[in-house]
């Protein structure tokens, strides 16, 4: 009989439930364990067990809070081979890269436990006579915290370390497709530590997701994941007039000028397209090329697309894995096949590897369509697999209307050797991060976030930490005066 995992909740795992998900590796379509649905009893013993301990946390001093933090981080590099070993059986993606993933949650628990200590608020010393203001920061509540399956751990992390930064206890939900590692390095912190209830984690998914944000004692939801179910997040959560960040989909736009170095963009551009096997929420997605250099750039494009190696986590070449499921295969190929049927052309790709060894896995090789239009799904619609749209224009001037023409804005890519230009042509698009000549993962020092159907607030740098605090203003007289009507 498969393992059964349970939910993680007042530093124990606790048994629950009735029914239970299979949890498979994308790759090799093994049952990796079953994952119990957590029950409304666990969520509300998660949350209120998480709830009492809000009044000592506001009241701590940010050195104990940084002390925390430093725990966690040092405590995901002293596992980092077994946490990498988890996330890449769950997600399919390579050791290497889920390895590096896990290091880079390290990053960021430091980098949060530096920002704890530079939480300040300010003094307004005579406002008025014998009156003073201070305006301070105070923990926002409890923290509901909803992953998806893409970059688990990262994810989360982006999460729980400005919450506990801030002071604010999570109850952490995971997508029921990949929730070991999280539960795994709630569990490793617990072990090092960190008091219980502090960071628990319910299982389960959308109705697991629904009953965190209806509670009652959650102050705040940070999801990531689709425009979809963001919606229907931001639906429930207003109900409870709950605090909110939304980090979801995108489909982000590259421009390419006729004065770059086709071979170099077009190789930087591939290996950002491709991560993950295009399961990448800032992944350019569509590139438009000036018409003088579209020929050479497609040429280089599709060769690049060509040496990725397609493989399962076992294969420490692999540069590609699976797509998630089934129903993540049947959204890129019909992506594919409406660009085909709309008069795109197929430079490469555009299959399901059926070889022996990939037969259990939903691998997709790369693919490259050229001469797409704004009518195209891959044009309008996020595709979240390893599909590029290009498409030549006369000047990138006149495409950033139809680079801004999706409903998302998360990110945008400019190449262009003329800075001055190729900062103008950023400025004018429409998302929460450009990168001009440059490709690369986000930092954790900046904010990071997306504009229109790409979500709402912004997690990374100090304005992730804002999320997680409330602004009090304090009035303080020497005396008691009677200002009324002044
Ligand atoms: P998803 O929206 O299907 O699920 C995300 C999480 O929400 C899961 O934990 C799921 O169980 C939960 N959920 C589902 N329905 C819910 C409901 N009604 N109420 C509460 N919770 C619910 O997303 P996914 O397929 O796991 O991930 C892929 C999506 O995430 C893509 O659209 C991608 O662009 C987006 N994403 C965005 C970012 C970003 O930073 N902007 C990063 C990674 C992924």
């Amino acid at each position: 009989m498969d393992r059964l995992v349970s939910p993680f909740v007042g530093g124990n795992r606790v048994t629950c439930s009735a029914s239970s998900i299979p949890v498979v590796n994308p790759g090799t379509g093994d049952t990796l364990f079953n994952l119990e649905v957590s029950t409304a009893e666990i969520v509300d013993r998660a949350v209120r067990g998480s709830y009492a301990l809000l009044s000592t946390l506001r009241y701590e001093t940010t050195n104990a809070r940084a002390a925390r933090l430093r725990l966690i981080s040092h405590t995901i590099c002293a596992n980092a081979e077994s946490i990498a070993e988890s996330l890449s059986l769950e997600t399919g993606k390579s050791r290497n890269n889920a390895f590096q993933e896990v290091q880079s949650c390290s990053n960021i628990f430091d980098f949060y436990a530096s920002e704890a200590l530079r939480l300040s608020g300010r003094y307004f010393p005579s406002l008025r006579t014998g009156e003073q203001a201070i305006v301070s920061l105070e923990p926002v509540g409890v923290v509901g915290a909803i992953t998806p399956f893409n970059y688990p751990l990262t994810l989360l992390s982006i999460k729980v370390a400005p919450a506990l930064a801030a002071g604010c206890p999570v109850v952490a939900k995971p997508s029921p497709e990949t929730p070991s590692a999280t539960l795994q390095l709630a569990e490793l912190c617990c072990q090092a530590g960190l008091e219980p209830d502090l960071f628990n984690v319910v299982t389960g998914g959308a109705s697991v997701g629904q009953m965190l944000i209806d509670h009652p004692l959650i102050a705040k939801i940070s999801f990531t994941g689709s425009f979809d179910v963001g919606r229907q997040v931001a639906a429930a959560a207003a109900s409870g007039l709950k605090r909110l960040t939304l980090e979801l989909g995108g489909q982000s736009p590259a421009l390419v000028a006729a004065d770059v170095n086709s071979e170099l963009v077009s190789l930087t551009l591939a290996n950002q397209a491709f991560e993950n096997a295009g399961q990448f929420c800032y992944r350019p997605a569509r590139i438009f090329v000036e018409s003088i250099l579209y020929e050479q750039f497609i040429e280089n494009l599709r060769e690049h697309a060509l040496s990725k190696v397609v493989a399962s986590a076992d294969n420490p070449e692999a540069e590609i894995g699976p797509l998630r499921n089934k129903s993540a295969y049947e959204k890129v190929m019909r992506h594919i096949q409406d660009a085909l049927d709309h008069g795109a052309r197929l430079l490469c790709g555009g299959n399901r590897i059926n070889d022996q060894g990939y037969e259990n896995g939903y691998f997709v090789s790369p693919t490259v369509l050229v001469d797409v239009d704004p009518s195209m799904l891959v044009m309008r619609e996020e595709t979240f697999g390893p599909v590029v749209a290009v498409t030549s224009v006369d000047c990138l001037e006149h495409a950033i209307p139809l680079a801004n023409s999706t409903p998302y804005g998360l990110a945008g890519y400019v190449f262009c050797s003329d800075l001055d230009r190729g900062w103008r042509l950023a400025d004018q698009i429409e998302a929460g991060s450009v990168w001009v000549n440059v490709v690369h993962h986000t930092d954790i020092q900046v904010p990071f976030g997306g504009r229109k159907a790409s979500g709402l607030g912004r997690e990374k740098g100090r304005e992730g930490l804002f999320e997680y605090l409330e602004t009090k203003t304090l009035y303080l007289g020497r005396e008691t005066y009677d200002f009324s009507g002044v």
